[in-house]
């Protein structure tokens, strides 16, 4: 039986599983059951920030493994500390506390958790709790049921009404329609800095520094979600610092590429204080508020150790953003129509097509027939919505690789 006719029999098909069997990696390659191999320009959908069995984190991996791999969140766990410690001190450089969970939906349900606590404690004029989030649409958040019900994508939500109530989708980068948008019993507002699954679009810092003083002038929990954007991913180690550094948010949450590969996320409070006794927001989620078996174990967090350790020590997120300047005047220098914009930061890129010059298949996309037509050349890529490919290489990819990679694109956009 082959890989494909096995996924058929006994996997659910919740995905479109492109034909393709990858076995193994290393850096930015990865070889398919054929042995052939390809340039990774996917890396798990911004995961593998190191690119593919990454000696440090390897090493890591295969230490921890033979030490002590998982206990329970009862006791204190060395690693856990640390790597809340790394997070704190060198990447968010505000007062907070951590808590792990093993996903990005799961950190933004953890958001969400701390949003309905905050607007228990502090409630509407009359008392009653407020228990609304505000997000935005094209926003992507995850696939649990809460993280779903804050996604503004009707795709994403069709067929699983009745959904989680106390969320409203506005329209993305509009200040006018967040101004009038809140309402008494809105708690919080949640959104990516810069989107990613939404086609990568940017928040604008107008929009941004808009959002941030709204939330204090309405006593708003501001939070950011940076589960694709974090880390180093869009040049800073958070990626709203490189739309407007000043703002200081009261939660965040992460996933992807602080593991590298393993499976971690965490959401962050901050220590400010909430009321007129300086009681800290991050006492909100207290004993017995909120946990997860696995969350922080041993294991995962020895992995996102080292790989927020090298992303610190070798300051990928500068390297990612002189590789984003080489990609930028590589595709501007084709001058190919099909192209009608790069958006993004850092390394999450997203190529904006122009849909009326791509033949597309009924039931394809613009951005499907390019990925595919990549992929039959050697580069893999994820697909940004209809009419968009992200390229995201691992933070350590070098020159010679973007350039390789590159080429393959030029050769495929060139036939449009
Ligand atoms: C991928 C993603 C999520 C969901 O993360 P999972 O680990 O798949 O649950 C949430 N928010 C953003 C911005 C994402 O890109």
């Amino acid at each position: 039986m082959t890989t494909a006719d096995q996924f058929q029999q006994h996997v659910l098909p919740t995905y479109g599983r492109f034909p393709f069997v990858p076995v193994r990696g290393e850096g930015v390659r990865l070889w398919d059951d054929a042995g052939k191999s390809h340039i990774d320009f996917c890396s798990g959908i911004a995961v593998c920030s190191l690119g593919h069995c990454h000696p440090r984190l390897v090493e890591a991996i295969r230490e921890q493994a033979g030490r002590l791999m998982h206990v329970s969140n009862l006791y204190q766990i060395p690693q856990q500390a640390e790597l809340a410690e790394e997070i704190n001190t060198q990447h968010v450089k505000l007062p907070g506390k951590v808590f792990f969970s093993n996903s990005g939906a799961e950190a933004n349900d953890g958001l969400i958790k701390s949003a309905r606590r905050f607007g228990h404690k502090r409630p509407q004029a009359d008392g009653t709790p407020r228990c609304e989030v505000i997000t935005f649409q094209m926003s992507f958040h995850g696939r649990t049921l809460g993280a779903m019900s804050a996604t503004g994508q009707a795709k994403i939500q069709e067929g699983f009404d009745p959904l989680l109530p106390g969320f409203r989708y506005l329209p993305f980068n509009d200040v006018a329609a967040l101004q009038a948008g809140i309402r008494p019993e809105t708690a919080a507002i949640l959104l990516e800095p810069i989107q990613g699954e939404g086609g990568v679009n940017p928040a604008t810092p107008e929009f941004l520094r808009a959002v941030a003083a709204l939330c204090k002038k309405h006593d708003l929990l501001l939070f950011f979600d940076e589960v694709q954007a974090g880390f180093g991913r869009c040049g800073d180690s958070m990626a709203w610092r490189m739309i407007a550094p000043e703002i200081e948010p009261d939660g965040i949450s992460w996933a992807k590429g602080m593991g590298g590969g393993v499976p971690i996320g965490a959401f962050w409070l901050s220590d400010r204080g909430m009321d007129e006794n300086g009681t800290a927001l991050s006492s909100l989620m207290g004993p017995g508020s909120h946990g997860s078996t696995y969350g922080g174990n041993p294991l995962v967090c020895a992995a996102s150790l080292a790989v927020l350790r090298e992303i610190r020590e070798k300051d990928l997120g500068a390297h990612a953003i002189l590789m984003e300047a080489r990609i930028r005047e590589t595709i501007r220098s084709w001058q190919f129509p099909v192209v009608t914009e790069v958006r993004g930061s850092g390394l999450l890129l997203g190529v904006g097509l122009d849909p009326a010059r791509i033949p597309t298949p009924e039931g394809k996309t613009a951005a499907l027939v390019v990925v595919n037509r990549l992929m039959e050349r050697g580069l893999l890529v994820p697909p940004a919505g209809p009419n968009t490919f992200r390229l995201l290489p691992p933070l350590n990819v070098t020159e010679a690789e973007i350039d390789e990679a590159l080429e393959i694109v030029r050769a495929v956009l060139a036939e449009f």
